[in-house]
């Protein structure tokens, strides 16, 4: 049950931004999500990437200013419907979504999946559902990326069984009682940020989301300062984080982040016919 990542835009950065002591050259930074097919729940989605309700069409005034500030470019044929169509399948066959955090470039193509079963971390929906514009905006989120409802129909990660996960990464949530996806909090990114360990692969995969923008950047002292500091949750958590992603990795796992530049082998690109 391997998974592949799809990439739905590219955003360009400069690498110093994003690397203690980067080059100023331009990176074109990829926005991945998942997909993967469990035998028994299904076609399962991981986070939903960018898509054209950030770039065009009615938006907020800050949603606005956020495209324009971040300016991702769409893959057309990496959106989601389009990797589907490549798979033999469509947006309704998608059974599960799982949402590892509620930043913009995880969630805009949500409203493709409206039968979809969530699984979040429910006492964050509720929050974002509750609070408002302000307040969500101070945390990175765009409530209006959001169908109206998710919260009822998500079920909470939190609410799954513990389970070890290999390599010393300590214990997850086992989203699909079979030990084969945990789900492993990496806090200090966003509220409730967690990634995924694929935990049966003959090399166990983390897809660490946002615990950094690169690789490279795992290493403490690599790890970017001001202004990437900024948008972290919590600095401190976000430190620890990456220290387990690359005891992780060291102890011979693989791992994978949502916007690193380079070919993994999970890229949907490497695993076409
Ligand atoms: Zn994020």
């Amino acid at each position: 049950m391997k998974p592949i990542f799809a990439n739905s835009a590219f955003v360009t950065a400069p690498e110093r931004l994003v690397l203690r002591k980067g080059r100023w050259r331009s990176l074109p930074l990829k926005v991945r999500y998942g997909l993967f097919r469990h035998p028994e729940a299904g076609l399962v989605l991981v986070d939903a990437g960018y898509g054209p309700r950030v770039v065009r069409g009615a938006r907020s005034l800050a949603l606005r200013l956020y495209n324009a500030l971040f300016g991702p470019k769409l893959v057309e044929d990496g959106q989601p419907e389009a990797v589907l169509r490549q798979l033999g399948a469509t947006p309704a066959d998608v059974a599960v979504v799982v949402l590892t955090h509620v930043h913009a470039d995880h969630v805009s193509t949500l409203d493709l999946f409206p039968q979809a079963r969530i699984i979040a971390k429910t006492g964050l929906l509720a929050q974002v559902e509750n609070r408002g514009l302000w307040q969500n905006l101070n945390h990175g989120v765009f409530a209006e990326l959001l169908p109206k409802g998710l919260a009822a129909r998500a079920a909470d990660v939190d609410g799954f069984a513990l389970r070890d996960a290999p390599l010393g990464l300590g214990r997850g949530r086992d989203l699909f009682g079979d030990g084969s996806v945990l789900a492993i909090d990496l806090p200090g990114h966003a509220e409730g940020h967690y990634g995924l360990c694929f935990a049966a692969l003959p090399v166990p995969l983390l897809y660490a989301v946002d615990t950094q923008w690169l690789l490279a950047a795992l290493p403490e002292e690599r790890q970017p300062g001001f202004p990437a500091s900024l948008i972290a949750n919590d600095r401190q958590a976000l430190a620890e984080s990456a220290r387990r992603v690359l005891a992780f990795r060291q102890a011979g796992g693989d791992v994978l982040l949502c916007h690193d530049p380079g070919q993994s082998p999970y890229d949907l690109s490497e695993v076409r016919p």
